[in-house]
């Protein structure tokens, strides 16, 4: 059920028969919102920057600039063409930020005084107060992840989506694919994506998926890593197991209650010891990982039906006695799906939740709506209304919220379209994130 939730949205290729070896591209865009914003203020290169706060308001920057030259230098008309003119200084700094937003990113150069994604804007001002703060602006970045991905296809055609900022590719049957291991291939992508958008990314090619990803963190920012089969042991095992996608602060916590650290230790467990302490499924993949195997294929997307987000209790919560935790877990699953769908620009008209009881045994409820939104509120409302259709006596060990049927956000009658929620710091439960950026 749960699979079928998130995954309903992939469309599988079917891998034509041959005797290639297969090699699998991860590209990863470096330090992607950042590099957007630096690429129309060329001016803050290398000065500590955050994003996040809310949308833009340009027009503030705009004012301060027809104040400073009232001769009218700057109007809005030539405001986007002179962008890389504005002097640093009339940016604003997130000194004496005070507020509940998040930062979404930070430069390279923000990242040292400490600064990092998802951190609220207030903790960040006592960091690092002279950091210029940037809003968001996610239009702009899907912009730029169009882009950089339909030139990714014109070349190699069969691309899997993995959120705004990175993709796997499947280079085994694309002309040149296979010389030098995918190096070739990669660095025609690097460049093409550079020539035309001037942002960096690295690439990592392997076997599979799972090497893949690790490997484009290997030479970042602009790298590009090969790994073969082969290489197993000299360039993977030495890692840590949380450099595996899928193993999480959680399980690399008891694995190394257990003595495990490296990917190595784990590949010397015996399978069967694995699965006795970490679960049927869950230990046997664990097995497998280590062994650098994953034969799992690149799915080219099509567009998602639904978009849900999740959450699994550190400790099974009761509907009465843990009335307002639940409340406020549940406020921030609207939220996230909120921002989720207006981040990829979508809207949908059916919300539905999902629980799972402490005896796993899991219920979803859904209701349509007349009207498409991406409203967090109304998202809250509809879903509450759904969670009064279930038995709420029982100790409940995930919540989840999901919103479906959608439609690009604009396209329909009635859409309702909402700012961003800011996020709050500090959240203290396990939230499953299906779009990311760093
Ligand atoms: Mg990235």
């Amino acid at each position: 059920m749960a699979f079928a939730w998130r995954y309903a949205s992939r469309v599988t290729e079917t891998a034509p028969t041959t005797a290639l070896p297969r090699r699998i591209a991860h590209l990863d865009m470096d330090a992607f919102y950042a590099s957007c914003e630096l690429l129309r203020y060329p001016q803050l290169k290398g000065l500590p920057v955050v994003i996040g706060g809310g949308r833009r308001k340009e027009d503030d920057l705009l004012g301060k600039l027809q104040t400073a030259y009232p001769e009218g230098e700057w109007t809005e008309e030539t405001f986007a063409e002179r962008l890389d003119r504005i002097p640093v200084d009339f940016f604003p700094r997130i000194e004496g930020y005070t507020g509940r937003g998040v930062i979404t990113t930070a430069t390279y150069a923000a990242r040292q005084f400490g600064i990092g994604s998802a951190m609220g804007l207030m903790k960040a001002a006592k960091l690092c107060p002279q950091a210029i703060l940037l809003p968001v602006d996610f239009e702009r970045y899907r912009y730029f992840s169009r882009t950089f991905k339909s030139i990714i296809t014109d070349i190699a055609p069969v691309m899997q989506d993995r959120g705004v900022d990175e993709v796997y590719i499947d280079f085994t049957h694309v002309p040149g694919g296979q010389r030098e291991g995918g190096r070739v291939l990669a660095r025609l992508i690097q460049k093409s994506i550079f020539d035309a958008t001037g942002l960096t990314c690295s690439v990592g090619v392997a076997p599979n998926k799972l090497i893949a990803k690790m490997a484009s963190e290997f030479n970042k920012p602009k790298g590009i890593s090969i790994v073969h089969e082969a290489d197993l042991q000299t360039h993977i095992w030495p890692l840590a197991c949380r450099k595996i996608n899928g193993v999480g602060p959680k399980a690399d916590e008891k694995l190394k209650g257990f003595g495990i650290h490296t990917i190595g230790d784990l590949a010397a467990r015996e399978q069967h010891w694995l699965i006795e302490n970490f679960g049927k499924s869950y230990g046997a993949w664990l097995h497998e990982a280590s062994w650098g195997r994953d034969d799992r294929p690149v799915e080219t997307e099509s567009e998602p039906v639904s978009m849900s987000r999740e959450t699994t209790f550190e400790h099974d919560l009761q509907a009465v006695r843990d009335r307002e935790e639940l409340g406020a877990v549940f406020t921030r699953l609207c939220e996230q799906v909120a921002a989720d769908l207006q981040r990829k620009g979508y809207e949908g008209k059916t919300i539905g939740i999902k629980l799972r009881y402490d005896n796993f045994q899991a219920v979803t409820r859904d209701q349509s709506l007349s009207e498409y939104t991406a409203d967090a509120k109304r998202i809250r409302q509809v879903a509450g209304q759904c969670l009064k259709r279930v038995d709420l006596s029982r100790r409940i060990r995930l919540l989840g919220v999901r919103v479906g049927s959608l439609v690009k956000a604009g396209t329909a009658p009635d859409s309702v379209s909402q700012p961003m929620k800011a996020e709050e710091p500090g959240h203290e439960w396990q939230t499953q994130l299906l779009f990311t950026d760093d």
